[in-house]
């Protein structure tokens, strides 16, 4: 493994085969579990950071593999991502979130939006489309993007974006800070929200530049207009120091796990003594 030369990719190791295998599987159970109706989406609260209310509920899938038991987005996406299933998957969370946006007294959900789901060409048709089926409002839905698909094609992801935004759909920039940020996207485009990514935010009491850099990213978007929502808070010193620093939402373990719609909390006891 070490020798990375002439022919390297030819050969083929058992370990290699095995993972292949296990893909296939994977994408073959992939595409029943969608009719086997085998997925969930549960839901984690995005709380406001001064008053402890619920604003939002992030949707998170699932999926109840019926040998496997529950597998983790972090496994099955990339392999839905890699092979397009991820379209027909985005399309079953898009109307589930849809249909679950009337019962969440009035509190917007958000739901991931993958880099093929959003480039693919009938992306923005598509919604409107589940819209219409399931009567719910764009308002209270808030679409997550990553930074992965604006580099993709600058142009067609301002006017996907901006089609987004005219039929009310409010965005959100997710992961923020990982990959390739350009602080120019934030003017550019018409994001509602920024999601300052977890990594910074379980560094802030571990590596001395996190809090300069989470400070920055808050003033930053606050001072264009955006909404800060810091993830994977986990303690009460996080909470804390983001709360002081501007972050208008808090979303983490310490607020509340994602769980099952049903399970779903609907009012968080304030963490902080404010
Ligand atoms: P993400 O969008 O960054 O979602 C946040 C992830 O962090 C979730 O993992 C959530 O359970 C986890 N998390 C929340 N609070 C904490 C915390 O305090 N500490 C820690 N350590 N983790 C926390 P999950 O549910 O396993 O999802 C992983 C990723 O899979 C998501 O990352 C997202 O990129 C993707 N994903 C999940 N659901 C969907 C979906 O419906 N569609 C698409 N395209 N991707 C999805
Ligand atoms: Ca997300
Ligand atoms: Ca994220
Ligand atoms: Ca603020």
């Amino acid at each position: 493994a070490k020798q990375q030369g002439r022919g390297a990719s030819l050969v083929f190791k058992p370990g290699m085969n095995e993972a292949i295998e296990k893909r296939r599987a994977l994408e073959a159970d992939l595409d029943r579990a969608i009719t086997r109706g085998e997925f969930e989406l549960y839901l984690q609260p995005r709380v406001d950071a001064v008053t402890a209310d619920i604003v939002a509920y992030e949707a998170l899938l699932r999926w109840n593999h019926p040998s496997r038991g529950l597998v983790s987005p972090g496994e099955f996406i990339p392999v839905a991502e890699a092979s397009g299933q991820i379209v027909a998957l985005g399309e079953w969370v898009m109307a589930e979130a849809c249909r679950l946006s009337g019962g969440l007294e009035g509190r917007r959900i958000s739901v991931n939006v993958s880099p093929l789901q959003f480039r693919n060409s009938r992306f923005v048709s598509c919604l409107g489309e589940v819209l219409k089926e399931t009567g719910a409002k764009a308002s209270r839905i808030e679409l997550e993007i990553t930074e992965s698909v604006l580099i993709e094609d600058d142009k067609r992801a301002l006017q996907v974006l901006e089609a987004l935004k005219r039929m009310g759909f409010h965005v959100a920039l997710d992961d923020f800070g990982t990959g390739y940020s350009s602080l120019s996207y934030l003017s550019r485009y018409p994001f509602d929200t920024i999601k300052i990514d977890r990594s910074f935010v379980s560094n802030l009491g571990v590596v001395d530049s996190a809090q300069v850099i989470v400070r920055s990213i808050i003033a930053l978007g606050n001072g264009l207009g955006m909404q800060i929502v810091a993830e994977g808070v986990e303690t009460i010193e996080e909470a804390l120091f983001l709360t002081q620093a501007g972050c208008d939402e808090l979303q983490g373990y310490l607020l509340g796990r994602p769980v099952p719609v049903n399970e779903r909390l609907v009012e968080v006891r304030p963490v902080i003594g404010m």
